[in-house]
């Protein structure tokens, strides 16, 4: 649907030389084109403005490596720049809820995926922190909502305070709080309604229970497809409610993300979670290199060459060379590849950086390289004890049922993980038996 930014760069700086520096002519060529792949991604118009500004004055005179071109030296200079305007915290998906109960307060347009947010990290705030966290939804308008609510928590394990008629959101608010206080909560999340656009009666509402509870963290849940309205939103909230944080969903979609650009240059507030489909496992942390290599559809091979780089530290690389030559090949030394893996994009990053390579990417993804099953697969090792990392004939059942519960996934994921591992375990040796790891060597030099 979209021409990868980096195609149309290429096309216009072919028949530029390849060495000296960037000429404000060869810039400002460019920058028409970043112009308009930035629109497309639904980055709003002035945020696109003031960007361009920005790179261009940054880019003019750069100088070109001699190893690319200067349209591959243009879209790195881009890139870096859209990552440190998207990065906000050092880590975003750490929120701010020590001195029990803390509130966090869910805002948002009705349908952005409040509810599902809130049930989500709900989840995470369990499996991960180990919180005891109540949920509770403020929405008195659509009756349905305290049940969608009540349901997800169910599913998650996560209590809700119980459904009373009848009261105002301010009510209800008090009532949570006094809930997690005598409960012994760590976190209570508040669920609000929304309107299917801002008005007064909401934004009214939204800050009477703001003042009622003093949220540690107040999170504008935004549809990540949305682009203009996204901007007009998050300014809105923010000077009515005031937010901490932004979670955007439906980062499953095709939509570019330039909405995370836009709420992030207009608001100044830190994009914390992405929500990437409708399974209460489907929250990650935002990370800015992603977005930024999603508004770009980066498939350039200067990013590759320079992950790769940084990826392969030389004395890794080494060390995995003698280990897999000796046919080794642990759990420990399947880690360390995932974590490359998904360093580099994943499978799909690595491979949309080649040419041609689109096809194998889906057959990875079936595979189970796809991001998040890499993910999983690393959250299922770091769950595991270092002796069973080293020697993984020790799993037997109850230990993977522990190991399981610790990632929050099933043991039939990490089954295939194990099953998946005895494979590479196999090639492994196989290649370390037919050269001594020469072609190992080879390979990885
Ligand atoms: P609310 O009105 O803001 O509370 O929105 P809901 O939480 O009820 O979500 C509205 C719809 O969007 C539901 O069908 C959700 O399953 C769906 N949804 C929420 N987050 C995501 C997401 O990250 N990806 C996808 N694909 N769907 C989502
Ligand atoms: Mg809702």
């Amino acid at each position: 649907m979209f021409e990868n930014l980096s195609e149309r760069l290429g096309g216009v700086f072919e028949r530029l030389t390849k060495q000296g520096a960037l000429s404000a002519d060869d810039v400002r060529t460019a920058m028409r084109e970043v112009r308009t792949a930035l629109l497309e991604a639904d980055v709003s118009l002035p945020v696109v403005r003031e960007f361009v500004k920005k790179v261009e004055a940054e880019a003019t005179g750069a100088r070109v490596t001699k190893s690319v071109t200067p349209g591959q030296q243009v879209i790195k200079i881009v890139h870096d720049a859209l990552v440190q305007m998207l990065a906000g915290e050092d880590d975003p998906g750490t929120l701010k809820i020590d001195n029990p109960p803390a509130p966090i307060l869910m805002v948002g347009l009705q349908g952005s995926g409040k509810t599902t947010t809130a049930a989500k990290l709900a989840r995470r705030l369990k499996e991960r922190e180990k919180k005891r966290v109540l949920l509770a939804s403020l929405d008195i308008y659509r009756p349905a909502a305290m049940e969608q609510l009540a349901i997800l928590g169910t599913q998650v394990g996560v209590d809700t305070l119980p459904i009373v008629a009848g009261e105002s959101a301010v009510q209800i608010a008090r009532r949570a709080k006094q809930m997690a206080t005598l409960g012994g909560y760590d976190v209570y999340i508040l669920d609000t309604a929304g309107r299917l656009q801002i008005d007064a009666v909401l934004m009214d509402e939204v800050a009477q229970v703001r003042d009622a509870v003093s949220p540690r963290e107040t999170l504008l849940v935004v549809d990540g497809l949305t682009g203009q309205v996204a901007v007009e939103v998050a300014e809105e909230f923010d000077a009515k409610v005031g937010i901490s944080g932004v979670v955007l969903t439906r980062m499953d979609g095709d939509g570019r993300g330039g909405a995370a650009l836009s709420m992030r240059a207009t608001t100044g507030k830190p994009i914390r979670f992405v929500g990437l489909g409708e399974k209460m496992d489907a929250l990650e942390t935002f990370e800015a290199e992603r977005i930024a290599g999603r508004i770009l559809g980066m498939g350039d091979i200067v990013a590759l060459v320079e992950k790769a780089q940084e990826v392969f530290e030389k004395e890794q690389a080494e060390r995995m060379v003698r280990r897999f030559s000796k046919g080794l090949f642990n759990l420990n030394d399947m880690k360390a590849q995932l974590d490359q893996m998904l360093k580099m994009g994943g499978m799909q990053g690595v491979m949309s950086m080649m040419p041609g390579m689109g096809k194998m990417a889906k057959a990875a993804e079936q595979a189970g390289f796809d991001d998040r099953s890499i993910r999983h697969q690393i959250a299922l090792i770091n769950s595991m004890t270092k002796k069973e990392r080293a020697n993984p004939e020790l799993l037997q059942a109850s230990r993977k049922k522990r190991i399981a519960a610790g990632a929050g996934l099933d043991v039939a994921e990490l089954n295939k993980l194990l099953k998946m591992h005895r494979q590479m375990a196999d090639t492994m040796k196989k290649l370390g038996k037919m050269g001594k790891g020469g072609m190992l060597k080879q390979a990885m030099a």
